[in-house]
């Protein structure tokens, strides 16, 4: 079996982690730009991050036989500082024709405040005036209705953001119907402790349907694993969907999603 981890911060997995992936058949990975863990000081921060994403990571993944591509953007925790903010925001066209760039993400809200809705607002407007694709993060535990209401009604009003072209991440039981039923694609994130488990990522796909979907493990510098993506694979198959529907799903949906934009290599298989 071949896998995609849409959603996976590499900046902060060890080589161990990408051996696994290869071992495990994960043949490419998207990594969104996000928190560090701690507030950067400056935009420079930001430059060098970016590098370390379009120039290092790359090079890391195909050791391991892994293609790499990346998404650029100011994280939803640091657009609290709105001036910092605008400065990396201004770092950002120039390197959208970098071939490892897929699009303008993880944008989205944390704690719901207006400055951070400001700076979504403003990224959203940078995407859709360079033809980009958006991947959204949307917020933790208890913001997370209100803030995917906040995003997606955002996203809804703008006539130049088609949904399809958009991916609202981190979807539960209570937010995945107001993004699936506005036509985004919808990512579900499976972690061993917060967010969703393997059953219940199984249970989402079998009560939504298998489209427009991705199953992701959103691996980071927090309890997370990129065995995630596979455990959630395995329980899908146990519950009897066979080799060519999983494929579809943990392969084939991420490549439909990706593969708007035209720098994105893996095709769909079939099996
Ligand atoms: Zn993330």
């Amino acid at each position: 079996m071949k896998y995609i981890d849409p959603h996976i911060h590499c900046v902060s997995r060890t080589t161990e982690d990408y051996q696994f992936m290869a071992r495990a058949g994960v043949v490419a990975v998207s990594e969104p730009a996000f928190w560090a863990g701690y507030d950067r000081s400056s935009a420079d921060s930001f430059s060098d991050y970016f590098r370390h994403l379009l120039e290092v990571e790359p090079l890391r993944a195909a050791r391991y036989g892994i293609e790499h591509f990346s998404w650029l953007c100011i994280n939803a925790k640091e657009a609290e500082n709105v001036e910092l903010s605008r400065e990396v925001i201004n770092l950002i066209p120039p390197l959208l024709d970098h071939p490892r760039v897929l699009g303008i993400g993880e944008i989205g809200l944390n704690k719901n405040t207006r400055n951070e809705i400001t700076i979504f607002e403003e990224q959203v407007d940078l995407a859709a005036r360079h033809d980009q694709l958006i991947l959204i993060h949307t917020p933790h535990l208890h913001d997370k209705h209100k803030g995917t209401a906040i995003i997606t009604s955002i996203l809804k009003n703008d006539p130049r953001i088609r949904p399809g072209r958009v991916l609202i991440d981190h979807c539960e039981e209570h937010t995945i119907k107001m993004a699936k039923e506005a036509g985004f694609w919808c990512g579900l994130t499976v972690y061993p402790v917060t967010k969703v488990t393997p059953q219940r990522a199984v249970d989402l796909l079998e009560q939504y349907g298998d489209e427009m979907i991705c199953v992701n493990s959103a691996s980071d510098w927090g309890e997370s694993s990129p065995s995630m993506l596979i455990d959630t694979a395995l329980e899908y198959r146990r519950r009897g969907h066979d080799e060519r529907q999983t494929l579809d799903v943990f392969y084939n949906n991420p490549c439909r999603f990706f593969g708007q934009c035209p720098k994105w290599k893996p095709r769909p298989l079939e099996l």
